[in-house]
């Protein structure tokens, strides 16, 4: 089957592309931990939407549960890079477990926001997608007074205190072109309303929608490897589509269908910020298997942005160096 498909073909690397540093920490927070204490560590929900990452980590002792009632009282819990509820910090205090906190930095900085704006008074409007677990903690930093906008049609039908003191936050994956589309209208109908005081889409998000863009000018097929839950890989699908490409997510290089790529010279590959860069290797390689093949970069610039382990693991890091 794979005869149809081949010939001569260039591939066009995405740069930036798969692993951001969000994700690069939570999964070494599982590992370090896994070290520590032993298997098993609990882990709160998939530590990053990628199912190669989660069942690397499965089998070597990372026990992934949904809620922490499934957690046994007193052991260690991590939670995952998309961020908790106040809510779920209190359930982890009465059950006395020991948490290690795996959210993104970025992903916090938006609920130190949330925390700001609902103190002093504001009704926060968060652009974000329904469902998605860093939207549910987000949400709950603040029952109540913070609702969630999921398009510009939503935007008519709120109904807030004062319309004087309302202020928006965003999901970090979100599209940025969408999430502009929710901001203007949001400024059309709340004036007064002030925005987060830096992006809350994150560099990584922003980065990757904008070198998937960049290959997508020039390719005929743009395949972006990603799991189907990850936010920020599905919204690389949609803006190289809307930017007129055929283009399709694709866990590994097993669900690249041989159709696509018949009459495809150019293919363009990207990867979500979950999605591990060997898989990015394994698919060039198997394009590579049908014929000729030129691979190279389109890269928007290169990213340098690392963060800090958690507290808890860079005492005990120090103790073992
Ligand atoms: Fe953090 Fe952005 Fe990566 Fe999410 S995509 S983990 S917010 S750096």
């Amino acid at each position: 089957a794979w005869a149809a498909a081949v010939g001569r073909r260039t591939v066009l690397l995405a740069e930036p592309r798969a692993f951001c540093a969000g994700v690069e920490r939570a999964i070494e927070v599982v590992e370090r931990a896994l070290e520590l204490h032993g298997a098993p560590v609990y882990v709160r929900k998939q530590i990053v939407h990628n199912s190669h990452v989660v069942a690397d980590l499965a089998a070597r002792g990372a026990v992934f549960v949904e809620e922490l009632d499934e957690v046994p009282a007193g052991a260690t819990v991590v939670f995952s890079a998309h961020g908790v509820a106040p809510a779920v910090w209190n359930q982890a205090d009465g059950r006395q477990l020991s948490v290690i906190d795996a959210t993104c930095p970025l992903v916090e900085k938006v609920h130190a926001e949330a925390r700001r704006f609902t103190s002093r008074g504001d009704t926060v409007l968060l652009i974000g997608h329904s469902g998605h677990e860093e939207v549910d903690g987000t949400l709950g930093e603040a029952p109540g007074r913070i609702r969630l906008v999921q398009s510009p049609e939503e935007v008519d039908a709120l109904d807030v205190p004062d319309p004087e003191r309302v202020t928006y936050l965003m999901q970090t994956t979100l599209a940025m072109d969408e999430a502009e589309e929710v901001v203007d209208a949001l400024k059309e109908r709340f004036p007064a309303i002030v925005g987060p005081g830096s992006a809350d889409i994150c560099y990584a998000t922003s980065n990757r929608q904008n070198a998937v863009r960049k290959v997508a000018q020039e390719a005929q097929l743009v395949l972006v490897v990603g799991s189907a839950n990850s936010a920020n890989s599905v919204r690389l699908v949609e803006v190289s589509r809307r930017d007129g490409v055929a283009s399709h997510l694709v866990e590994n290089v097993g669900d690249v269908e041989l159709s696509w790529l018949d009459g495809v010279e150019t293919v363009g590959i990207s990867a979500g910020a979950s999605a591990p860069p060997s898989l990015v290797e394994e698919l060039t390689a198997a394009l590579s298997g049908l014929g000729a093949t030129d691979v190279t970069t389109r890269s928007v610039g290169t990213e340098t942005v690392a963060f800090h382990l958690p507290k808890e693991l860079r005492r005990a890091g120090a103790i073992a160096a």
